[in-house]
């Protein structure tokens, strides 16, 4: 400002001195006219700068501030120095902000910002999935015309932003999301959705499985605790005495073995995978199954062993042994008397498979799918009466797949099933291939 003051007061100085000996050579009136004449254009010069800043700051266009003179020439170059500073600043400003949003678009959750209004102003490709937004068209709308679920419109409107809210993911059948709405500037907020599918299913499983649990136990205490009153309270014979006493060891034993089961589960769970070091030699193993299998039998059964040659399994041999056990004893439990149990082993280098059929009573098709889940029986009834907890195909899949294994079920009702657990080539070596004795346990 100094500047321009200084500079002006030269300016006008020196217009002054001009008209002086103007008006000193062709007198006063020409003096008074070229002074007049100076500082009109002066005044002129100044007003035409502030013309072109003025129409420079209406449209501030960067890189484009106007070229001047005179001491204008700095105020321009002040200008376009600042101008400068600025365009970097709002460069720097973009890029910070394309960098949020790629990491919020990175983000594995949705994430939807929404204004005072509740109106979409930007959200990412996984809230466009769970919420099925497009935030090229549905930018500037309200969320709640667009996630039209009542449980979801009511939270919104609540105000109460406290807990996050569970819905069914729009058009995607089967989604559970978890949504919260999270305020913070103003009045914005950040609304975030998760998928919550899996763990929602886990928690179903564990409601079911505490049910399921304490329904079983529950069967045979009360039949216990009904003969223990009986006991107590009748005067019963010897031989009385003994028949309850018999039903009653017989109901602690099946509490027992569902308690066994329960564990033989928790430990299959939360043990390591077993290594690849140990080896299972299936000759004696497939011997040892057929014997048992003859002793549950009790001669009722044709028990057939087609066991092919020259490979054996890595592996667990207690895991292996009690997962074919348990497919071994189904076989005889669920085919009559007369019937025909085959135990059978194929092995190539490239794959194994242990296979039980049996000519028994067989399972209908919609039954499958579902004999792995604990406590999932087709007959309750027949399963308690043959010793069964309805935990054994549960047990038989968690080794199996604790080996990369496979349980192929194949069966048709009245005529037998097929129950084959298949191994990969990882899991299969030629019998000859590590010197007896050095990795083997059995
Ligand atoms: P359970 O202790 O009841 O036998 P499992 O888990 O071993 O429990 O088997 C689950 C159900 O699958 C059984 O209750 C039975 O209905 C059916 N099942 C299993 N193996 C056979 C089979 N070989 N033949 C017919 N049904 C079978």
């Amino acid at each position: 400002m100094e500047h321009l003051l200084l500079r002006t007061a030269i300016a006008v100085s020196l217009i002054a001195v001009a008209a002086l000996l103007i008006g000193l050579i062709f007198g006063a009136v020409p003096g008074w006219a070229s002074f007049s004449g100076g500082v009109v254009l002066l005044l002129l010069h100044h007003v035409r700068h502030v013309d072109l800043l003025v129409d420079w700051l209406k449209r501030p266009a960067p890189g484009q501030v106007p070229h001047g003179r005179g001491i204008w020439d700095y105020v321009f170059a002040l200008l376009h120095r600042f101008e400068r500073a600025q365009t970097r600043q709002y460069q720097q400003v973009l890029k910070t902000l394309a960098r949020f949003r790629q990491a919020g678009r990175a983000h594995p959750d949705g994430v939807v910002i929404l204004d005072a209004d509740n109106r979409i102003e930007w959200c990412n490709d996984t809230a466009e999935s769970h919420l099925d937004l497009n935030i090229e068209t549905d930018a500037g709308q309200p969320v709640t015309n667009l996630v039209r679920r009542p449980e979801f419109v009511a939270y919104v409107d609540s105000g109460d932003f406290a807990r996050p809210v569970e819905l069914r993911a729009p058009r995607r059948a089967g989604v559970i999301l978890s949504v919260q709405i999270i305020p913070y500037g103003d009045a914005q907020k950040l609304l975030l959705s998760r998928d919550v599918t899996r763990l929602e299913k886990l928690e179903s499983t564990r409601r079911d499985f505490v049910a399921n649990v304490s329904h079983e136990l529950r069967t045979p205490l009360t039949v216990l605790s009904g003969f223990l009153e009986t006991i107590s309270e009748l005067q019963l014979g010897p031989e009385r005495s003994r028949d309850y006493l018999n039903l009653m060891a017989e109901q602690s034993k099946r509490m027992q073995r569902i308690v066994d089961d329960l564990l033989t589960l928790s430990t299959l769970e939360s043990a390591p995978g077993p290594s690849l070091d140990e080896r299972v030699r299936i000759a004696p193993l497939l011997d040892r199954l057929k014997a048992d299998a003859d002793v549950l039998s009790g001669g009722r059964h044709r028990i057939v062993l087609d066991a092919g040659p020259g490979f054996d399994l890595l592996g667990s041999e207690n895991e292996i042994a009690s997962a074919f056990g348990n497919l071994v004893s189904n076989a005889i439990r669920y085919t009559p008397a007369d019937g025909e149990v085959r135990l059978i082993w194929r092995a190539t280098p490239a794959d194994a498979e242990f296979a039980v059929e049996d000519s028994g009573i067989g399972i209908a098709a919609e039954h499958i799918p579902r004999l792995t889940e604990r406590f999932y029986r087709v007959d309750r009834g027949r399963s308690r009466e043959t010793g069964g907890t309805g935990l054994g195909l549960a047990i038989v899949k968690h080794i199996l797949s604790r080996h990369q294994a496979t349980l192929e079920i194949a069966s048709e009702p009245g005529k037998g099933s097929r129950f084959a657990a298949r191994f990969s080539g990882r899991r299969v070596v030629p019998v000859a291939t590590i010197p007896e004795g050095a990795a083997s346990k059995s």
